[in-house]
């Protein structure tokens, strides 16, 4: 096997290159390379101008205003935009929702939604897991009862990232209660979250921060044209949605962006007597850290060439990608963390600074190296759990 990019490879990944560089707003890249955390309004100006380059959908067909790419051009994207860093394009318009409505939506679904999603006219959010489903996500229980050109829906989603910012849900409901399997009972809706009888509630995590909420539904009404593909065949949707979902979870571009964040703070900080980045245990854990996340490029790159244009089927290797990516990202986050050191003493009271006159304990970065330690102890949980993960490889990938 060739495991060389082509010339025209390197130079597509030239060009992403240059494309951000010269169009990236300054006070993004300055908030993002000061460690500070990237905010919706940056999230929805960084994607309309990628999407004015034609390149928000990085993973749909043109037909339908996305990017066209091959699967390496795709894979190219993802790590300059992480590595550089500039802001991710919102996953949830694009690696969830927009490939599901090219796959089941009817015409009508793709005409309204995929524009506005790609331009995050409209941010949408994830309506899976429940307090009984998770792992077991078709135990759900949110009903949805068909009334002649509507459904009314029932019941409660927990874990929803970003539901307090979003304008839709596409969430999984419970159609036919009496289904002799609990997979054939369930139905895919676009839910707009304005509709009454939903309420929000945010769950703050351990960074301190609001990303993640519980959502109620108290008979909320949705139109019947809002259903995506047939009733009750919504777990064929979801299986679709969760095998994209992992492809792109790796996010190897983070990890490695981690990595060269430590390097470049070790070179300014001193541990006995010299630079850290001198330090042989310092070396030693970088250059350990930098040959598993070459590995893992290289398990990245066959599961990508082995894949055939069009294809529905999801290689089993995704879920090494899902299990080792989210391993390594996490033990990037904790490199950066620990080369902070003291610094990374986290200093989040706000409510407590307001009423006291006590200084920043350490530098911006060095506290959001903490915060982005802290929130990334969930990538193992999110996407399908490292557990599950291993149950996929033992099955699927070893055939045990
Ligand atoms: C930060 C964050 C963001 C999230 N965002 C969203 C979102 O936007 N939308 C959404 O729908 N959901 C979201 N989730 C929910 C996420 O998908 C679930 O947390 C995940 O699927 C696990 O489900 P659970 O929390 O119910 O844990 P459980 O399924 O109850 O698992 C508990 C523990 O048991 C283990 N376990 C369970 N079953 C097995 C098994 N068969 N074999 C071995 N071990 C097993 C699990 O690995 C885990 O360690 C998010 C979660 C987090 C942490």
């Amino acid at each position: 096997m060739d495991l060389r990019f082509s010339a025209e490879e390197l130079a597509f990944r030239d060009e992403v290159r240059g494309f951000i560089r010269e169009n990236l707003p300054e006070d993004i890249r300055e908030r993002l390379q000061l460690g500070h955390k990237v905010e919706k309004p940056d999230i929805v100006r960084w994607q309309r101008i990628l999407n004015k380059q034609g390149w928000a959908a990085y993973n749909w067909p043109k037909e339908w205003g996305g990017a066209g790419w091959t699967p390496i051009q795709r894979m190219m994207f993802l790590e300059e935009i992480q590595t550089f860093p500039a802001p991710e394009v919102n996953p949830f318009n694009i690696t969830m929702l927009g490939p599901v409505l090219i796959q089941f939506g009817s015409d009508e679904q793709k005409k309204r939604f995929l524009p506005r999603a790609a331009n995050l006219d409209d941010w949408w959010c994830q309506g899976f897991s429940e307090p009984g489903a998770g792992s077991d996500l078709a135990a759900l229980k949110t009903a949805a009862r068909l009334d002649r050109d509507h459904y009314v829906v029932n019941g409660q989603k927990i874990w929803t990232s970003t539901a307090h910012m979003a304008d839709w849900c596409f969430c999984l409901v419970r159609t036919n209660p009496q289904a002799a399997k609990k997979q054939e009972g369930i139905s895919f809706l676009l839910i707009d979250m304005k509709t009454p009888g939903i309420t929000v509630r945010p769950i703050i995590s351990i960074d301190g921060e609001h990303h993640l909420n519980e959502v109620f539904f108290d008979d909320v009404k949705v139109p019947v044209d809002m259903r995506v593909g047939p009733e009750n065949r919504g777990w064929d949707v979801a299986k679709f949605l969760l095998g994209n979902e992992r492809t792109g979870i790796a996010r190897l571009g983070k990890s490695k962006e981690r990595v060269n964040f430590a390097k470049q703070k070790a070179r300014d900080l001193r541990a006995h007597g010299r630079p850290l980045s001198e330090d042989p245990e310092f070396r030693r854990r970088i250059a350990a850290l930098e040959t598993e996340l070459k590995s893992l490029e290289i398990t990245q790159l066959r599961v990508l060439s082995a894949q055939k244009p069009g294809e529905r089927r999801q290689d089993p290797l995704t879920a090494v990608l899902k299990l080792k990516g989210t391993e390594l990202l996490q033990a990037t986050t904790e490199l950066a963390m620990d080369v902070a050191g003291p610094l990374a003493m986290p200093d989040w009271a706000d409510e407590l600074e307001a009423l006291s006159n006590e200084p920043e304990l350490g530098p911006v970065w060095a506290t959001e190296a903490t915060r982005s330690y802290l929130f990334l102890r969930a990538a193992s949980i999110y996407g399908g759990t490292n557990e599950i993960m291993k149950n996929i490889v033992s099955k699927a990938v070893l055939g045990l």
